[in-house]
């Protein structure tokens, strides 16, 4: 039941044909670097993952973690597994070599961090944040901060966590009440931050806090806040750790998942105040932040993908095993795969989990060609194309993280319900994905008003003319004909929506909010479908080296999602579109008792 064996033929698939590997190896940043040897670091870090992260998982869930006066445990074999995953160098995949990094692609980071999230979601969050931190850091740091901070953060000696949420201040962030005081050329920092990841424990030697607080005197709101580097420990001039900070884990929250995440209260100040330092601009503390936050939001959203792909796993495994009823044809009784219910679930397993990763080794494609493209148009093309992407990699890949680790639970049978065959804990662990890092309520008022009403539909209109030409290049083959049409008459309906968004957000209060749900639902069926078959296109064009077996399971995965998801995207469009009144017919009192 900790079994997972990486799906490195699916993985390396999509590096070559969605993530473009040989447009990104192009690039001066990665000169020199081969797809061989990059595939040897996949190869390594799935047998990692396979090997020494995934037995972690069932013994994280069920020791879970504790607080002891302020000290927080975590179970040994996960302590043994962060220190083996640092001292392997895991963690510094895609950082860059001059802070100790290996400067290897963000999208070879990203693989490695599917796989290291399917061996563990509850532990992946810490080398994720950590990595976030330095990224964050890196971006927005002053050199003296980063000389003293960013090379232990890049190879995970040290951790890091990102602090916003307060009782008062959850979606919305602009009720920040947490205070810094100037002392000098640092802050001294108080206030209580709520649900903070990983936000103590003893598996690193110092925790780097990134903290959102208001500097006295700032003004309320979003303009008020800023974002402070808030070590556990005080780093002093000659980079060795001295002085414990003043900030403290009070508590740790009781989850319904991913147990061996500790999710603490903090308090900051206890008695001097914590010492802090300002990153970035005063006052611009928020869009710093969405430095570390959108890398989350893409790592939170692959997050989707990696418990997806573990019940999926699991799932195939025992419909093998598990022997109940007839099937015409056959002696006996069969093993439930053979039931074509069964087998409709499996197919709506992998197809949503293949379409989610389409999307996602797009998506983290740009990262690489928004820092490294040799042109200031084509670094901007990437961010664009970035910025709209990922709102659905969080909230759709998240969403249907929802559906196929239920739909592991339901091909179990009774057994799923139970615990010990392990598929109810990543239904569990999921649970979470939709609501931490901007619930998808904020991820679908994102894609909907900033990234589709902000632009006036350019960059989606943009992507939709793009899958269209690749759909009008599958004709020569009459499976990837259907497939072709199928998705063509998808990206109707989400044009469709876009010009409903376009012609109704201004002029009805209401109609953003009651449609952006539905809309980001749509988007993100779309897309991973007309993604999905491009990379059907992709696999029986063959260009990569693609075996015969692989391209026609591709062919039969995508023509099921073209047949059994895609046509949810008119009901989406349906509900997205239908008076916002309807939605908001009934008074908030006829919600009382
Ligand atoms: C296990 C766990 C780990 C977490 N880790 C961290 C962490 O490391 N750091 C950190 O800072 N935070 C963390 N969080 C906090 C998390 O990001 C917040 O819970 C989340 O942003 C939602 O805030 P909230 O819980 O206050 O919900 P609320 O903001 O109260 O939202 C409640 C509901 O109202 C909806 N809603 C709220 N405002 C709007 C609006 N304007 N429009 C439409 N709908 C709206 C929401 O979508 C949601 O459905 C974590 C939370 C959990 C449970």
């Amino acid at each position: 039941m900790s079994g997972y064996n990486p799906p490195l033929d699916d993985i390396k698939f999509c590096i070559r044909h969605l993530s473009d590997i040989d447009s990104i190896l192009s690039l001066d940043a990665f000169e020199g670097m081969e797809m061989a040897d990059l595939e040897q670091v996949l190869e390594e870090a799935g047998k990692f993952a396979r090997d020494v992260i995934a037995p972690t998982n069932v013994i994280g869930d069920q020791k879970g973690v504790s607080i002891d006066g302020n000290t927080v445990q975590v179970p040994a074999e996960i302590a043994a597994l962060h220190a083996q995953y640092v001292e392997n160098g895991w963690q510094s995949v895609s950082g860059n070599p001059e802070y100790d990094g290996m400067g290897l692609p963000s999208t070879i980071g990203n693989a490695v961090s599917e796989m290291v999230e399917t061996g563990n979601l509850a532990y992946s969050l810490l080398p994720m944040l950590t990595s976030d931190a330095a990224i964050a850091l890196e971006a927005h740091g002053t050199d003296d901060l980063k000389r003293k901070y960013l090379g232990k953060l890049v190879t995970g000696e040290w951790a890091g966590t990102m602090l916003l949420t307060e009782p008062q201040a959850g979606s919305d962030l602009a009720a920040i009440k947490a205070r810094a005081v100037r002392d000098g050329d640092r802050f001294r920092i108080s206030g209580t931050k709520i649900f903070i990841t990983w936000g103590d424990h003893e598996l690193s030697e110092n925790i780097i806090h990134f903290v959102l607080a208001r500097i006295e005197g700032a003004p309320e709101g979003v303009r008020g806040i800023s974002m402070f580097l808030v070590p556990k420990f005080v780093v002093g001039d000659n980079g060795e750790v001295g002085e414990r900070n003043d900030l403290r884990a009070t508590s740790l929250e009781h989850k319904l998942g991913i147990h061996a995440s500790p999710t603490a209260v903090m308090s900051f100040g206890d008695n001097d105040g914590a010492i802090g330092y300002l990153i970035g601009e005063e006052g611009k503390g928020l869009a710093t932040m969405f430095t570390m936050m959108n890398h989350a939001r893409l790592g939170v959203g692959q997050q989707g993908l990696a418990v997806s792909e573990r019940a999926f796993q699991l799932a195939r495994a025992y419909a093998h095993d598990r022997v109940q009823g007839r099937v015409p044809g056959q002696d006996g009784r069969a093993p439930i795969i053979h039931h074509a219910d069964v087998r409709r679930m499996l197919m709506l397993m992998r197809s949503q989990i293949e379409a989610m990763r389409a999307v996602i080794y797009t998506a983290a494609a740009q990262v690489d060609l928004a820092h490294h493209a040799g042109s200031d148009d084509a670094r901007a093309a990437a961010e664009s194309r970035l910025s709209l992407l990922t709102p659905v990699v969080k909230g759709w890949c998240t969403e249907k993280s929802e559906e196929v680790t239920s739909l592991g639970i339901q091909v179990h049978g009774g057994m799923g319900y139970v615990e010990e065959t392990g598929a109810a804990q990543h239904y569990r662990d999921a649970r979470i994905l939709p609501i931490y890092e901007g619930t998808n309520g904020i991820q679908a008022a994102d894609l909907a008003g900033r990234k589709v009403l902000g632009d006036e539909g350019r960059e989606i209109r943009k992507l939709i003319g793009e899958l269209r030409e690749t759909c009008a290049g599958m004709q020569g083959d009459e499976a990837l004909a259907a497939i072709a049409a199928s998705v063509n008459a998808a990206l109707d309906q989400l044009e469709r929506g876009v010009d409903w968004i376009l012609a109704n957000a201004m002029s009805d209060p209401a109609a953003l909010g009651a449609s952006s749900f539905n809309f980001l639902m749509l988007a993100g069926t779309v897309l991973g479908g007309a993604l999905l078959a491009k990379g059907a296109a992709a696999a029986v064009a063959d260009t990569g080296g693609t075996d015969a077996g692989f391209a026609k399971e591709k062919v039969a995965t995508t023509a099921f999602y073209c047949t059994h998801v895609l046509p949810r995207a008119h009901g989406y469009l349906a509900a997205m579109t239908a008076d916002p009144a309807i939605t908001m017919a009934l008074p908030a009192e006829a919600f009382l008792d």
